[in-house]
């Protein structure tokens, strides 16, 4: 049994906090005849791809937010979604156009994002919104990371004057995170791949951000006692040795293991919860941040290009 000391950041909680803000600033542009709306373009067949956009699109549905799937198949060219990215970029009722990744591998996935409004950029991913986020100007900011600060912020964790340390530099998720722990005047350390004595670099961390894509990479040597571990990583195992190693006597975790053959598992070892002060759990902890940060970033882009703020 790992042994838990840390104080367990609810994820789920959270979002459900967000998402009540969410439909009620959704009502009020609705009433003042401003519906937000996002559109979520799905190229091809990829079958996590179809989970993530059902889960958008329902997400929309619960919140009061328009959406719209829009499918072209896997034969899609660049110059065919390009199309279809200028006619959302025109149309005034769409406020957020998200196109899912991985786009086939026929298109050039940089150039359809970059041909999306930045305006209506709600996944954060355009150079536009990442200049803005680094120059401190009002712009949209990807999900996921803007995710972890509210999960720091509405758990009471201070981020002011305290060392943060993000192991990862992708623009997704390592980049923004690290600017976003930045404009909150938190002294950032950011580490990756080629980084030397990274336990003893991760460690000085009072806030530590693994967002690496590796499972269970983050032990207890990482962690400086007390510190608040924040896990982005989704991973899994299938191996029943490693989870045993990881989960021993987690009687809810060997039921699901045992019906489907696999558990989800962060880039944190579970039992650094031995360690930290405070620690995301893995599920449960950052992905469920991340589809409501999309929907406050669709009702955000509505207010920021049709006013109602
Ligand atoms: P990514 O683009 O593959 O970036 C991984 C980063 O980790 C890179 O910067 C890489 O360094 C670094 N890294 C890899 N191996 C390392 C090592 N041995 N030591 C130190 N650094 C290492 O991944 P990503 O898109 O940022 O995603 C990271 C994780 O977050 C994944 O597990 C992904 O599934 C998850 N994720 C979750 C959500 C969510 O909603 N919860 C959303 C997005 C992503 P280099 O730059 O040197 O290669």
């Amino acid at each position: 049994m790992t042994t838990t000391t840390a104080t367990i950041l609810d994820g789920t909680k959270i979002a459900a906090q967000i998402r009540s803000e969410v439909v009620q600033e959704a009502q009020k542009l609705t009433a003042a005849g401003r519906r937000p709306g996002l559109a979520v373009i799905l190229a091809g067949h990829d079958p996590a791809s179809e989970i993530y956009v059902r889960n958008k699109v329902k997400a929309c549905e619960q919140l009061g937010i328009h959406s719209e799937k829009l499918t072209p198949p896997d034969s899609v060219t660049t110059e065919e979604l390009l199309v279809i990215v200028q006619q959302l970029n025109q149309r005034d009722e769409i406020d957020g156009i998200l196109v899912q990744l991985p786009l086939p591998p026929q298109v050039d996935a940089k150039k359809v994002l970059l041909a999306v409004a930045p305006e209506k950029d709600v996944d954060g991913l355009h150079p536009v919104n990442a200049g803005n986020l680094a120059t401190q100007r009002p712009g949209l900011v990807p999900c996921t990371p803007s995710g972890v600060i509210e999960i720091l912020r509405r758990s009471q964790i201070p981020i002011e004057g305290r060392h943060a340390v993000v192991i990862g530099r992708s623009d997704l998720v390592g980049k923004p995170v690290a600017m976003l722990l930045l404009n909150n005047n938190a002294t950032v350390t950011v580490c990756h791949s080629k980084t030397r004595d990274l336990p003893a670099v991760a460690r000085q961390g009072d806030i530590l951000v693994a967002a690496i894509g590796r499972a269970a990479f983050v032990t207890q040597e990482f962690v400086k006692p007390g510190a608040t571990v924040i896990d982005v990583g989704t991973n899994k195992i299938t191996d029943r040795k490693e989870f045993e190693k990881f989960f021993p006597g987690n009687a809810a975790r060997e039921k699901s293991f045992a019906e489907k053959g696999s558990t989800q598992i962060g880039d944190v070892d579970p039992r650094v919860a031995a360690v930290a002060g405070a620690i995301t759990p893995v599920p449960g902890g950052v992905g469920p941040l991340t589809i409501a940060m999309l929907m406050a970033n669709t009702v955000k882009a509505c207010q920021m290009r049709r006013g109602g703020k």
